[in-house]
């Protein structure tokens, strides 16, 4: 087009259309409801995903972020017009670009929209602008009169010269008008205008742990034994590397995992860039987090701990203190993963193998692997840490995707503990076939600490909801005959279902087995185990830790600094309590029910009950005495609970990847779970057969296809649940798929979908 052509030829159809197109901007309104509205973007305005706006909403000005912007042309849109934004609160986004970049990633494979992956990148208390920084009165002193006018100002104005003295006397110069004491104001005024002293603001730290925690001694580091060094060297070499490998730290109980996380650590921060230490739950690794502030102590104000208690005031001071650098380690469970820690030099995820990495609401990822992911991005090197790694992490350190440090040993010197395995099929005999809660090995056990004042810890196992039928004479458990888990028993309708083939099955009468008639439920709580003890040993004093105790705030913590004072002898809990916990007069650890988890209808069951055995045995022997654990089960010989007795992780995870590689389970190929909610069952089941016939109709090569079952948990909240397992080799073909045909397909309004990529539970 030659230069100075009329401006009528400019406006063609094509520069009409580039005109129609509207930016549309969808903002997250703040306040408990989460509205979500769009908005068009004033001509000439530039914002980004994370921005915080000020938007029309009725008849008034809301703020809200944006979540995210798109082109659409005006046509796209029917009758009415967008509303514009009203003003920028501040043109720099919440968000940095990796995390963003993170954000894609999670949407894209977990199958969930990107603005709820931006409602937990940006906790609501981030994102709430009620939640701006507390502020307080500071008193600068600019001069200080001379001696002459000090007299006079004495005898004038005695309140402002008590002031100045104040001033003058403190360090820096400076005080909080609060500290100034009641009525401190109008002299202060005075003194403003007569140029001594200047008012500023000063941002104050709501500090969650300010109140009631004594002061944090600092540790020293310990000497390394050779193999912590050579881990600690290999881990400093990655932190070092520009493209870093993910490693795995396998370490045994007690073997100085921590110790060298620690050291680790203090090398990052000293060469000036940021930590983040994940847990699986605060509140359940104190000590964990106590011996970070501990070693930390130092520098106590680079030190953030993200805490599911803290206020929204306290999240969103640490918030920021984190985005801006000044809290350099960050110490959090899941979610900590999407701490904007700048120049991010190493994660750590302690105890990588445990379940509550992944997240059970949308979206469903799982922390641990949105670690390594971040890491990736942020060319950041990344450790996973464990005494029974996760045979996902084992498979990828086998494969040499991780580079493996080991840790064999206990670094006290001590060794593992001694595990009994006691059959209760024979305990049954011996009580004329019911089952006892203690075994006579245990009892008498448990007698002797109490005799030497040593403590011991009982373990109830009860993971998920489902049931196996199992025998308590011969131990037999209803196996799927296609799958080899334990088929579910289903109440309603009287049938044992295999939950991953569906193949069904008659409830017997009795054992296949031993014939015997008494198949039945094993099954008491805590607290059924707590008043058998205190009657078996009145002298004993014993607490409980479970859900129903741990209501209370502090409970846990009270519970187990009592425990660790001795002023309980038997701590009874679920697993919960089986994490980080370090106790050096425990010496004796009971798990009453080892079975329970190995038959649920999970082809993880095995690897849980390894776990749990690996891991309750670690907290016993954690001091000078020797340990030894008690292992009740009705299947003494499954490789599980044998591998577990001998501290033999190899061993265990070698079969137990025979056998996913054999029925293609993860780690070999990534397993979904589709689930569909209503309180109509009917509905419920019919919505996901849709699903399942569109599913198939174009189903991807590698994709196996499962059929529509009931959940094992078949009715909760008053919804009936089904569901429908996926497993592919690749991970993008399985959400592809089911994203594509969820977005082609029209749901009842009262049915809940939802898909749980890499699903860890099955119930
Ligand atoms: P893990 O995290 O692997 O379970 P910890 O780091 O808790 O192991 O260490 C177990 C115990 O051994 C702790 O009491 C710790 O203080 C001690 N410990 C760790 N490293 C050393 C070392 N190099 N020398 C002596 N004791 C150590
Ligand atoms: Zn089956």
């Amino acid at each position: 087009m030659r230069p100075g052509t009329s401006v009528q030829i400019d406006l063609g159809p094509a520069a009409f259309k580039s005109q129609s197109l509207v930016v549309n901007v969808r903002v997250l309104i703040d306040g408990p409801s989460e509205l979500v509205f769009d908005y068009a973007l004033p001509h000439g305005w530039k914002v980004v995903v994370g921005c915080r706006v000020r938007v029309p909403l009725r008849h008034k000005l809301a703020t809200g972020t944006v979540l995210s912007i798109s082109e659409e042309s005006e046509h796209a849109q029917t009758d009415f017009t967008l509303r514009e934004l009203d003003s920028l609160i501040d043109p720099e986004p919440l968000m940095n670009e990796t995390l963003l970049k993170v954000g894609r990633w999670i949407a894209d494979y977990y199958a969930c929209g990107f603005e709820t992956v931006v409602r937990s990148l940006l906790p609501e208390s981030v994102r709430n602008e009620g939640n701006s920084a507390k502020t307080r009165r500071i008193a600068v002193l600019v001069k200080l009169p001379n001696e002459e006018e000090l007299d006079k100002i004495s005898r004038r104005a005695p309140r402002q010269h008590a002031i100045l003295m104040l001033l003058s006397s403190a360090a820096g110069q400076r005080m909080a008008t609060l500290e100034l004491g009641k009525g401190a104001d109008a002299p202060l005024r005075a003194l403003q205008q007569a140029g001594c002293v200047r008012i500023e603001k000063e941002e104050v730290r709501r500090d969650p742990e300010a109140d009631g925690v004594m002061e944090v001694l600092e540790s020293k580091p310990l000497k390394l034994n050779s193999s912590q060094q050579a881990a600690l060297e290999a881990i400093l070499a990655s932190v070092k590397s520009n493209k870093p490998k993910p490693q795995l730290l396998m370490g045994v109980t007690g073997s100085g995992k921590t110790e060298v996380y620690l050291q680790a650590a203090r090398k990052v921060i000293d060469s000036g860039r940021g930590v983040l230490v994940l847990v699986p739950e605060i509140s359940l690794t104190p000590q964990t987090v106590r011996r970070f502030k501990a070693r930390f102590a130092s520098m106590q104000d680079e030190v953030a701990v993200l805490h599911s208690h803290l206020s929204q005031g306290e999240r969103f001071d640490e918030w920021h203190r984190i985005r801006k650098g000044k809290a350099r380690i960050v110490i959090g469970a899941r979610s900590a993963v999407f701490a904007p820690i700048p120049k991010l030099g190493l994660i750590i995820v302690d105890e990588e193998h445990e379940n509550s990495y992944k997240q059970d609401s949308v979206p469903r990822y799982h922390g641990r692997d949105v670690a390594v992911l971040r890491a990736a991005f942020e060319n950041s090197a990344i450790v996973l840490g464990s005494a029974t790694p996760s045979l996902e992490s084992w498979n990828n350190a086998q494969s040499g995707k991780y580079e493996l440090l080991r840790l064999d040993h206990r670094a006290d010197g001590q060794s593992m503990p001694l595990v009994r395995v006691v059959d209760m099929r024979v305990e049954s005999r011996k009580h004329k076939g019911s089952m006892p809660i203690f075994s006579d090995a245990l009892r008498t056990g448990l007698e002797q600490r109490l005799e030497k004042g040593e403590q011991a810890i009982l373990f109830l196992n009860r993971r998920g909801f489902a049931r196996a039928l199992s025998c308590p004479k011969c131990g037999h458990v209803c196996e799927c005959p296609h799958c080899s888990i334990a088929l579910t028993y289903h109440r309603t309708d009287e049938r044992l279902i295999c939950h991953i083939c569906g193949h069904q099955a008659v409830v017997p009468r009795k054992c296949p087995e031993c014939k015997d008639p008494a198949i039945l439920f094993q099954g008491f709580g805590t607290q059924k185990v707590e008043e058998v003890m205190a009657k078996l040993m009145p002298q004993a004093r014993i607490a409980r830790i479970d859900a129903d105790a741990m209501k209370r705030k502090n409970a846990l913590r009270d519970i187990l600094l009592a425990f660790k004072a001795h002023k309980i002898d038997i701590l009874i809990g679920t697993q919960m309590i089986a994490k980080g916990l370090h106790f050096p007069n425990v010496t004796l650890v009971g798990i009453l029910n080892a079975d329970i988890g190995l038959h649920t209808p999970d082809f993880r069951a095995g690897e849980r009950t390894f776990q749990l055995i690996t891991q309750v045995a670690g907290r016993a022997g954690r001091g000078d005495l020797e340990g030894e654990v008690v292992v009740q089960t009705a299947t003494p010989h499954s490789p599980s609970i044998q591998f577990a007795r001998k501290h033999d992780f190899d061993g265990f995870s070698e079969q137990e990847l025979e056998f996913r590689q054999h029925f293609g389970y993860p780690p070999y190929a990534h397993c979904a779970v589709l689930t569909s909610r209503s309180t109509h069952e009917r509905r419920a089941e019919f919505t996901l057969q849709t699903l399942h016939t569109r599913l198939k109709e174009s189903l991807p090569k590698g994709l196996v296809l499962g059929e529509v079952l009931p959940s094992p948990l078949l009715k909760a909240h008053g919804q009936f649940r089904f569901q429908l397992m996926l497993r592919a080799g690749r991970a993008r073909t399985l959400s592809s798929h089911v994203q594509g045909v969820l977005k082609r397909t029209s749901l009842p309004e009262d049915v809940t979908v939802v898909f749980d990529m890499d699903a860890l539970s099955f119930s």
